[in-house]
């Protein structure tokens, strides 16, 4: 028994998220904590929001809400969607909790003792109406290159111009639109990655499992033009981490926070000692997972994430790890996505494109988005999703193989036998044959899942129902009963032993069906199969069940007309 630490890129609080960023990190993430705990293992899933930085402060204000209240609403909504779409994390903590706060300090402090901060002083734009400094993408103006009247203070966004704030003509504020600005001097704390560049590297050379996609991009990170960049870790902004030297003020650093980017990924830890605190236990529990001095030597820690989070990853936060000189775990893998696309375009949260989490659990039960957004994740590639191709794989998967399976043997059971697995009979050659296929079949699962190679697993657990399906439609016990009903017993008994089979291995990808397949075959023994030929004996002559409900409904075609308009964008 192995113990695997796992977490998934923490959401951002601003808003209900979409199918895309479901399937970048969260729901992959699931997958595998369902897998590894299914065959044994001691499994810590983590995930929390993230809950800091500019636009949560604007989104607050948008609704009118203090930031602190109207984050808690936002974790509490995301919080109960990933319940619906039974993620099943250890612990959802938040990066605004205490513990987040302490720890982030501490870190800081720990760079700063050995040599990894540098205070920097620079010029940035404070305005007075709005009570604050600006970040670069919150001034706007016109471009000094194209004319454009909308350019932003980090670039222009018709031209693509590279811009400074200081660049802009009449420069205003993007939040209060007042011009009323001012350039002023303040000072900010910078980690100094590049002096942690080489151990950097080694650390990730040495990482000679990982995917292409995730060390191509570090190393691009690390060697494009200058390498790697010391990067500002400090904001002038009210809401997130005050900055502090660990337990002790820090001279010069009043009234400032420290970047998002710095404390959110160190909520994976913090958010693993929230869920101590929340089970009342000890600090000891959550260190062994982190701390090698504390247990976490042994432990293993996969991240899941987008790959537009692999730079933070990669780079910045095990700078902070590294730099802090403690024995804290570093990843081992790191699991990265492209992205999901929507109907021939990108999701869009500004103009409502696409499907978010709240509609698809409006529209249909979890387990039909979770099998075609894993079976299509965007692995290799960016993926794209379309209404017909999700009907066809939900109708044809779901509903025709594996639904289709489980209501044909168990109804014929209970016509012929009664609702319990008959006696008697042999199977023959054709039932050998399926046990030899599965054998190999699951084994390749089971690899495929191991290696988090989430498609080839799909496709894999697919061709397993269809197996069962095409020998039941060979075998015919319907026929065979008519002349042999002691043979038809045998295959009926086989058949049954199979929905129980497909419960088991299906769990990680659709667990509500799952658990109903299992309730209805009323099976107590719902660990991991060894030998199929021994798995499908498992449930004896005399066992009762019970004849399940339709475990799917199929797709009509007037419903996905329907759901392809509302969903096609700009929504209020
Ligand atoms: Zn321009």
């Amino acid at each position: 028994m192995a113990r695997v630490l796992i977490t998934s890129a923490l959401p951002y609080i601003n808003g209900i998220k979409h199918l895309g960023n479901l399937v970048g990190s969260q729901l992959p993430a699931d997958l595998y904590a369902r897998y590894m705990r299914n065959r044994g293992h001691e499994v810590m899933f983590i995930c929390a929001t993230d809950e800091h930085g500019t636009p949560a402060e604007l989104a607050a204000a948008k609704t009118g809400e203090p930031v602190a209240d109207y984050c808690a609403r936002m974790h509490a909504e995301q919080s109960e969607l990933a319940k619906g779409f039974r993620l099943s994390f250890d612990h959802y903590g938040r990066s605004s909790s205490e513990r987040n706060h302490r720890l982030t300090q501490h870190f800081a402090g720990r760079l700063a003792q050995n040599g990894f901060i540098e205070e920097v002083t620079e010029k940035q734009v404070f305005s007075h109406a709005d009570n604050r400094f600006l970040p670069d993408r919150y001034i706007e103006g016109t471009c000094p290159n194209c004319g454009y009247e909308r350019a932003r203070g980090d670039q222009c966004e018709n031209c693509t111009k590279q811009l400074d704030p200081t660049d802009l003509i009449n420069p205003r504020s993007a939040i209060s639109g007042s011009t009323d600005l001012e350039v002023r001097e303040t000072k900010h704390l910078y980690l100094r990655q590049s002096a942690l560049k080489d151990e950097i590297d080694a650390w990730i050379d040495s990482q000679t499992d990982w995917p292409i996609l995730t060390t191509s991009i570090a190393k691009k990170w690390l060697h494009d033009g200058d390498g790697l960049k010391d990067r500002g870790i400090t904001r002038d902004l009210f809401w997130g981490v005050p900055v502090r030297k660990g337990d002790q003020d820090w001279p010069g650093m009043e009234g400032k926070v420290f970047y998002v980017w710095f404390d959110a990924p160190i909520e994976y830890i913090a958010a693993t000692a929230e869920w101590a605190d929340a089970n009342g236990l000890s600090d000891e529990a959550w260190q062994r997972w982190w701390r090698k001095d504390k247990g976490a030597e042994d432990v293993r820690y996969v991240q899941f994430m987008g790959k537009d989070n692999v730079p933070f990853h990669t780079l910045s936060f095990p700078a902070t790890i590294m730099g802090s000189r403690e024995p804290w775990k570093l990843v081992d893998y790191i699991k990265s996505f492209n992205y999901l696309n929507y109907d021939g375009g990108q999701f869009s949260t500004s103009q409502g494109r696409g499907v978010f989490m709240d509609d698809a659990l409006s529209l249909l039960p979890a387990d039909y988005w979770r099998w075609w957004l894993l079976s299509h994740a965007p692995e290799n590639s960016d993926s794209e999703f379309n209404w017909e191709n999700f009907q066809t794989s939900v109708n044809k998967d779901l509903a025709d193989v594996l639904g289709n399976f489980v209501s044909r043997i168990t109804k014929f059971c209970r016509s012929k036998f009664g609702e319990a697995l008959p006696e008697g009979g042999e199977t023959g050659e054709r039932a050998a044959a399926l046990i030899e296929e599965l054998e190999t079949r699951t084994r390749a699962y089971e690899a495929h899942m191991e290696a988090m190679e989430i498609r080839k697993a799909a496709t894999e657990l697919r061709a397993i129902w269809v197996a069962g399906n095409e020998y039941l439609q060979s075998a015919a016990p319907w026929t065979v009963h008519k002349t042999d009903p002691e043979r038809a017993a045998a295959m009926v008994r086989l058949g049954l032993n199979l929905v129980r089979l497909y419960a088991i291995l299906s769990e990680p990808f659709i667990p509500d069906a799952s658990a109903k397949m299992l309730d209805a075959m009323k099976v107590e023994d719902r660990s991991w199969p060894g030998p199929i030929a021994e798995a499908l004996t498992a449930l004896k002559p005399g066992h009762a069940f019970e004849t399940p409900e339709v475990l799917f409904a199929k797709i009509a075609d007037e419903d996905r007309e329907d759901w392809a308009k509302r969903f096609a964008g700009v929504r209020a």
